[in-house]
């Protein structure tokens, strides 16, 4: 059938594209489908100052180091744009955008994908889409009455508007420490968190993870156990400006509220605050609604996958996404792993299919 695709990629950020490096070993004719204007994916959307939590070395796609800036151990959100625009045209990758991808349905010869494009089809399929695309937002009372502003971390670019204001930053990950260290700096900022965060020591960054994470996968394949510390990617590092924060003594937390007003919110003891502003970084759901026709999605937005192969659709696989799609999948070192497996299953997949008399077009 003309236009049908080996495979198709959805999705255009790092897990498509390491994905991509391996489906051009293959010679297996792909494209890469994405909705944004330009290269980088959800790092197109993160704030002025975000640094990633490793070095150049432990931040790179498979095939190419990231290269270092000079003075900069941590590199910034425009120096992984340049990386991944300069990755792209490195191993000439069939990246197409924008192209909005808006569902996904089963043919006889495999997949459909609708795109404000036109209709694409393809054997089989990567979801790469991530989930910068689905923030997730707690459910508080009142929480639609409050007449302050409410943002997510996903819409977060600077402090510039929230000088002189009472603000309260929600959620004790890495967006939740990083956020509040710089509001903090120019507005009365209260950090809200279910639980006390867990505080990585000042020498653990995303490179100790990595090799922590790596260690623990090597000895899951073995079937050795290992003692080591506990620390994974949800728990704050101890970046340059969030040990700036602690030294400024605005590092603490309190428990969450009980509700808003239109004001402001009232805790559990009964005080109430004014409050302008609310900046949830509490997190993001997979962003998968475009396959929920496929019948495979469940409500938290996740798909029962066999380390990226989804066990209830053959030709479908998912990439990027979280732990729960491979560990340190959703980094951009962590992806290379399950990105390789992903285009050597594929690739199987498609020889297997093609034996059985459903030939490559
Ligand atoms: P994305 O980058 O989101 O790419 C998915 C692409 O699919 C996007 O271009 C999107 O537009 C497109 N897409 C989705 N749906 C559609 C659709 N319907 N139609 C068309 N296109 C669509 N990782 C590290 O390795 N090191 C770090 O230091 C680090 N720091 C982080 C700090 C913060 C605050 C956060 C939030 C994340 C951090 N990460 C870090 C994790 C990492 O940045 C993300 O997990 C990563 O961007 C995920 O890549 P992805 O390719 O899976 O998804």
């Amino acid at each position: 059938m003309s236009g049908l695709l080996d495979v198709l990629v959805l999705g255009g950020g790092q897990s498509g594209l390491a994905t991509g490096y391996f489906l051009r070993r293959t010679g297996r004719p792909f494209a890469i489908l994405d909705g944004e204007a330009g290269p980088g994916g959800a790092w197109r959307h993160g704030w002025d100052s975000l640094h990633l939590f490793s070095p150049a070395e432990w931040s790179s796609l498979p095939g190419w180091q990231m290269p270092q800036r000079p003075g900069q151990t941590y590199p910034d959100r425009d120096t992984v744009l340049d990386y991944m625009a300069d990755y792209e045209g490195r191993y000439d990758l069939p990246v197409e955008r924008p192209v909005g991808i808006v569902s996904v349905a089963r043919d006889e010869s495999g997949f459909v994908v609708e795109t404000d494009k036109g209709r694409r089809r393809a054997r089989a399929l990567v979801a790469a889409t991530g989930t910068w695309r689905k923030p997730f937002v707690p459910d508080y009372a009142g929480r639609d009455d409050f007449q302050g502003v409410q943002l997510h971390s996903a819409a977060y670019r600077n402090a510039d508007p929230f000088v002189g204001q009472r603000v309260l930053v929600v959620g004790g990950g890495n967006s939740g420490a990083q956020i509040l260290a710089e509001v903090s700096q120019v507005a009365d900022a209260t950090w809200v968190t279910p639980q006390p965060p867990m505080f990585l020591p000042d020498d653990v960054d995303g490179r100790v993870l990595f090799q922590r994470a790596t260690e623990r996968w090597r000895a899951a394949q073995e079937g050795r156990s290992v003692g080591l510390p506990v620390g994974g990617f949800g728990d704050v590092v101890m970046v340059p400006p969030v040990q700036e924060a602690r030294a400024r003594g605005v590092l603490q937390t309190v428990r969450p509220f009980d509700r808003f007003t239109p004001r402001g919110v009232v805790w559990s003891d009964g005080a109430e605050t004014a409050v302008d502003a609310v900046i949830w970084c509490t997190g993001f759901r997979p962003a998968t609604d475009i396959l929920k026709p496929l019948g495979v999605v469940d409500d938290s937005g996740r798909v029962s996958t066999d380390g990226t192969r989804a066990t209830a659709l053959p030709g479908l696989w998912l990439v990027g996404y979280g732990e729960w799609t491979g560990s340190a999948s959703a980094t951009l070192v962590g992806v290379m792993r399950t990105a390789r497996a992903t285009a050597k299953e594929i690739d199987a997949f498609l020889a297997r299919d093609s034996e059985q008399g459903n030939p490559p077009p």
